[in-house]
């Protein structure tokens, strides 16, 4: 009896195991074929200062639509892409697409307009990452600065030793680095210190605990203040309410994104949203007319 259901689950369970293999390489196959097929775009996220309402930047964020598949969260196949070193012609796509992006708002109002660009840790360990990236700023006459490297927390910490000076050699080239997701890994406070960054993004998950989980407050403001110690720029990131951008500002933290102020935007869309909101979002009718409510 009790052999018998032994080997009815075990049977169950290479089936399951068969179904989400031949899954994750359907996806596989689907994704080796999204650059050719046009599959991949990206959004933008508009990013603003949270004291004086100006519009500073955007991130850019990767989507994948496939026809059979649909449309496939980034931490689906970003995952996928990097166990399978499709993550480089994939980041290489990205970083082109957002140079395109630069270049087209130079000689317009937005030419000072940042864009962030997430970077996976095989790529950013890649030899040529950061003189590649030099060289196809300057071939495309853009301002390094104007392109903003984000590493998560835990890419930068994985051999941080040896990151250290890829993170030197990038700030060196003059590029502006974000540490994402801070607060979900394992900082040690010793290595951010030795860390030349310019800017830290509270997780998202602190933001969600405001203004009612008393930790989650505590945790961003110590953030705040522990990035300020180090003359360090923090972005808070997923504001979705008012109260959380208010809370905010009164903790000292620079800029903000979030759904409250724009979702990510496909480009069409967030050149309206510029139009509409580009000078200043505290004075743009959308937040004006939110705050008359
Ligand atoms: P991330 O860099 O931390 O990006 C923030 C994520 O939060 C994005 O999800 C964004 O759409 C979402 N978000 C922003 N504001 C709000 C908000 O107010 N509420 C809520 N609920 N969500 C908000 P997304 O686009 O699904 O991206 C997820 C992750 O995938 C990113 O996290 C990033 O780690 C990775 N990713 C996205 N694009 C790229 C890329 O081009 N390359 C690499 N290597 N990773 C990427
Ligand atoms: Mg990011
Ligand atoms: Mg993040
Ligand atoms: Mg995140």
């Amino acid at each position: 009896e009790a052999k018998a259901t032994g080997k009815n689950t075990f049977s169950v369970y290479k089936e399951e195991m068969g179904k989400h293999l031949s899954a994750r390489l359907q996806m596989e196959k689907h994704l080796r074929n999204a650059i050719n097929q046009d599959e991949l775009y990206l959004v933008y996220q508009p990013k603003i200062n949270l004291f004086s309402g100006q519009v500073i930047g955007v991130e850019a964020l990767l989507r994948w639509r496939n026809p059979k598949l649909g449309l496939v969260p980034p931490n689906v196949f970003i995952r996928i892409a990097e166990e399978s070193r499709m993550i480089i012609p994939i980041s290489e796509w990205v970083i082109e697409n957002t140079i395109r992006q630069l270049q087209a708002w130079q000689g317009t109002e937005y030419q000072n307009l940042s864009i962030a660009v997430n970077i996976s840790s095989n790529q950013f360990s890649h030899e040529d990452f950061i003189h590649d990236l030099a060289r196809q700023l300057d071939g495309a006459n853009l301002p390094r600065r104007l392109l903003e490297v984000e590493l998560t927390e835990s890419t930068v910490m994985t051999n941080a030793d040896e990151n250290i000076k890829r993170l030197q050699l990038l700030r060196h080239k003059g590029f502006d680095l974000a540490v994402d997701d801070f607060g979900t890994g394992y900082s040690s406070l010793s290595y951010l210190k030795r860390f030349p960054l310019t800017i830290l993004k509270i997780d998202k998950s602190f933001i969600d605990g405001v203004p009612n989980d008393d930790e989650d407050m505590s945790i961003s403001q110590a953030i705040v203040q522990l990035a300020h110690s180090l003359d360090i720029k923090v972005v808070a990131e997923g504001i979705e309410t008012h109260a959380q951008l208010e809370f905010l500002q009164e903790l000292g933290c620079e800029f903000g994104q979030g759904y409250f102020i724009s979702r990510p935007l496909e480009i069409a869309d967030l050149n309206k949203w510029l139009q509409q909101h580009g000078k200043n979002f505290y004075q743009s009718e959308t937040y004006l007319d939110y705050l008359a409510d």
